[in-house]
């Protein structure tokens, strides 16, 4: 209870915090009112450990707010985070859930994917599993900035919605998408060959668009790290070391070889992501200490049983065989001590929120939140700050930015449609 206590605290102050800036967002904006959302469509409600229902526009979490020092002086936000209408400060790190989910895709739960952008104008996005894509481009950013996509593992569920995200024939990215992620047993298994297979079943795509558009940004470029180079004395690799930003790849137990999580380092802030994966200590301490530490938690295998209609043999199989259950989830937090502990991968349901919570804190005792699509975390030096994100639903992706030289329109394609079916065209 007193974790509870803590949450609604803090809630009071961010609701008088939004008055003063809902002043400010007025003035900037120009335009009618806030955009509206089905997300936050449920009538609000509370579970009986006095938690938010999932998607009524609350976050499910311990603390919304943490001081990361003492002394420090807590910056207050708008109560929602409008895209578009507040500025990333220098110092200052903006975490996205584009995807809380996993299989079971659902409206309200779009399968893996997070984005991070950061006071530098770095732009990342690590796993793009189905339905994350839209959530990504109402974000306000240019698709042409988010072009670097680091990849957990190779199941569809983190990665079934990069053709969405590779899609970008001439008004959106021009330049390739980078793609980095592990190589597997086989050349077949590994990330490279993902990328080059994505771009061939691409083929007819870009062959009935060539000569309509650009298509400079329908190209892709795998980094594959090798996935045999980590090794029990050294289980990380830097993976990515640009304009201050480090990014260094570990391996977790997931299936077959080939799973890794991802630890990012910037200025003094860090966040790590687990992927998916059973509870290994080697991904506790390859995290530890960051900012937030995002893990995958899945429900048990008993709810899993009873919500899918399945044995409870298979359940144990899913659940126990290579995920993550809230108890050690809180074994993996105690072990990692972030500031902030976030599950993610989590099948939402009302009466699946109290369990969780209640297994975690039997051994956690830090702040834990739950992901839901479009929460957002702000990491600053100070604190870390939780809440949701209300997306113009309706939103029109910024422009790619301007290149040198114009990109290339190309040939018409000769692949013609037979020309009788062309003759019934309407004019
Ligand atoms: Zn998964
Ligand atoms: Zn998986």
């Amino acid at each position: 209870m007193k974790l509870l206590v803590k949450n609604i605290g803090i809630k009071k102050l961010i609701v008088g915090a939004a008055v003063v800036a809902g002043i400010l967002i007025a003035s900037t904006s120009g335009v009618g009112e806030d955009p509206g959302s089905y997300r936050f469509s449920r009538t609000p409600g509370v579970t009986a450990g006095g938690y938010p229902l999932p998607l009524t526009g609350e976050v499910i979490a311990t603390d919304t707010v943490v001081v990361k020092r003492e002394g420090a002086e807590v910056v207050s936000y708008p109560e929602i985070y409008v895209p578009g209408r507040e500025t990333l400060g220098e110092d200052e790190m903006r975490i996205l859930c584009i995807g809380s989910g996993n299989p079971d895709l659902r409206i309200g739960q779009a399968a893996t994917g997070w984005a991070v952008e950061l006071g530098n104008g770095e732009k990342f996005v690590f796993d793009i599993g189905g339905g994350t894509v839209g959530n990504l481009w109402s974000l306000g950013a240019s698709p042409a900035e988010f072009d670097k996509l680091f990849i957990t593992h190779l199941h569809l569920d983190h990665v079934g919605g990069i053709f969405g995200m590779f899609d970008a024939m001439g008004w959106s990215r021009n330049v390739p998408l980078q793609v980095w992620g592990p190589s597997g047993a086989t050349e077949e298994n590994g990330t490279a060959a993902f990328v080059e297979n994505v771009q061939k079943a691409s083929s007819w795509h870009i062959e009935s668009k060539t000569g309509i558009a650009p298509s400079e940004g329908m190209t892709m470029v795998a980094h594959e790290f090798d996935y045999y180079n980590f090794t029990e004395e050294e289980p990380n690799q830097l993976i990515y070391n640009e304009n201050g930003v480090k990014v260094y790849a570990f391996p977790v137990i997931h299936t077959i070889a080939g799973s890794v999580g991802y630890r990012l380092e910037w200025n003094g802030m860090s966040m790590a992501f687990s992927g998916d994966t059973e509870p290994s200590t080697l991904v506790a301490q390859q995290s530890k200490g960051v900012d937030v530490f995002i893990h995958e938690a899945f429900i048990s295998a008993e709810a899993f049983a009873e919500k899918k209609s399945v044995t409870m043999e298979i359940a144990e199989n899913v659940v126990d065989g290579a995920h993550t259950t809230a108890g050690t989830l809180g074994q993996l937090f105690e072990i990692a001590q972030p500031v902030l502990g976030v599950a993610t991968h989590y099948s939402l349901d009302d009466d699946l929120i109290d369990p969780f919570f209640k297994e975690v804190e039997e051994i956690y005792e830090g702040p834990v939140a739950i992901a839901q699509d479009m929460m957002v975390i702000n990491v600053t030096p100070d604190q870390i700050v939780t809440r949701m994100v209300m997306p113009d639903e309706l939103s029109w992706p910024e422009p790619a930015s301007e290149l040198e030289e114009k990109p290339e329109i190309g040939e018409l394609s000769d692949q013609e449609r037979p020309e009788w079916i062309t003759n019934t065209r309407i004019y």
